[in-house]
């Protein structure tokens, strides 16, 4: 992917730039807070799978699920 990035020249560079400062927060974010092998809303084990794909997880799917509703949709 990297090979895209540098075949679209310096305006891309900018806008790298500033997503890589948000990857960079996200990354941290990720160390300060390492992924739990178990839910922190319920205590449910997190499937190793879903730790794996999304180390900085911190719920069990239908947790994570309710919580994105909760924040989208207001009602
Ligand atoms: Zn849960």
């Amino acid at each position: 992917m990297s090979d895209v990035a540098d075949f679209a020249g310096e305006a891309q560079a900018l806008h790298d730039a500033d997503l890589a400062e948000r990857l960079e927060h996200e990354r941290l974010a990720r160390e300060a807070q390492p992924g739990t092998e178990e839910c922190i809303e319920c205590g449910d084990p997190i499937p190793p799978r879903r730790r794996e794909a999304m180390p900085w997880v911190t719920r069990c799917v239908p947790c994570q699920e309710f919580e994105d509703h909760k924040g989208r949709r207001r009602r």
